[in-house]
């Protein structure tokens, strides 16, 4: 895949961009609604979403991230097959998007078993990545995604560039590869009356606005930045919204030495640079 000039040594700054096919999943399990109406809003995730963000990520040639419930999997195999076979990354997010705070040890145990038996079922790769629904976690979910094998998470939201997760005040071996709600789709477009009321609808102007100020800026610091886009394909790829993430892309690409990403590439080279910082420390 073209990365753009953009590598991990020559890096000015890294870009991931995420994708959460949230589809049926968020309504079912996130916001406990079952009725028609709410469940074709998730489909449009799968039926119209998910096919206009693989074709954008094809003809720009950029690596992507996809977090994925188990149910969505389950319900939508061929898409995530596609997201799978185009040799994107897909990461654990819930079976049923279900909020880890609402849930017990035992229950978030079984929620995690059951995401990745479901992805493992359908891609026949095992998730090393971890985005929890809605970015909240619970006291177990460290230790727990520790004896599951994922070694990063991406559901904090304490830096611009990646650290080590602490858990009970202790480091742990989990990389945070952290995201910002200023640069999530659903923050600004997620509109509903029903269950909750949502104001969404922002102007793509506005948004792309945000995400291209926050780059530049990023980009001016530079360093071990990431910046991390998180989007959901049931808003981003509505017609307006992918012309404006289109617009951003191609901000983007006018700048030299960006280094587009895997949110596990980032952990990855987080992990590789911190511990050839501690073997120099203790030479
Ligand atoms: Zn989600």
């Amino acid at each position: 895949m073209p990365r753009f000039g953009g590598t991990a040594a020559n890096r000015r700054i890294a870009v991931a961009l995420s994708f959460d096919f949230d589809a049926e999943s968020v309504w079912l399990g996130g916001l406990n609604t079952n009725t028609p109406s709410a469940l074709s809003r998730g489909a449009y995730a799968a039926n119209e979403g998910v096919p206009r963000v693989l074709k954008l990520l094809a003809e720009y040639g950029l690596p992507a991230t996809f977090f994925i419930p188990g149910y969505t999997a389950e319900i939508h195999p061929n898409e995530t097959k596609a997201i799978a076979d185009g040799g994107f990354e897909i990461g654990h997010h819930g079976y049923l998007h279900e909020p880890p705070t609402s849930l017990t040890h035992d229950e978030e145990r079984v929620m995690i078993e059951r995401g990745i038996e479901a992805l493992v079922e359908v891609t026949g790769k095992t998730p090393v990545g971890y985005r929890s629904p809605s970015w909240e976690l619970s006291p177990s979910t460290f230790s727990l995604l520790a004896e599951y094998g994922i070694t990063y998470d991406a559901s904090q939201l304490g830096a611009d560039r990646p650290y080590w997760v602490a858990d009970g005040g202790k480091r742990t071996d989990i990389v945070e590869v952290p995201s910002a709600w200023e640069l999530c789709d659903s923050a600004h477009f997620w509109f509903s009356f029903f269950p909750t009321y949502r104001t969404g609808l922002s102007a793509p102007s506005k948004v792309a606005e945000i995400w291209r100020e926050d780059f530049a800026g990023a980009y001016e610091e530079s360093g071990d930045i990431c910046y991390v886009l998180t989007m959901h394909p049931e808003l981003i790829g509505r017609h307006h919204r992918l012309r404006m993430l289109r617009g951003v892309l191609d901000y983007i690409l006018e700048h030299d030495n960006v280094w587009f990403a895997t949110m596990g590439e980032l952990a990855e080279d987080f992990r590789v640079r911190s511990q050839a910082t501690a073997m120099i420390k203790e030479n």
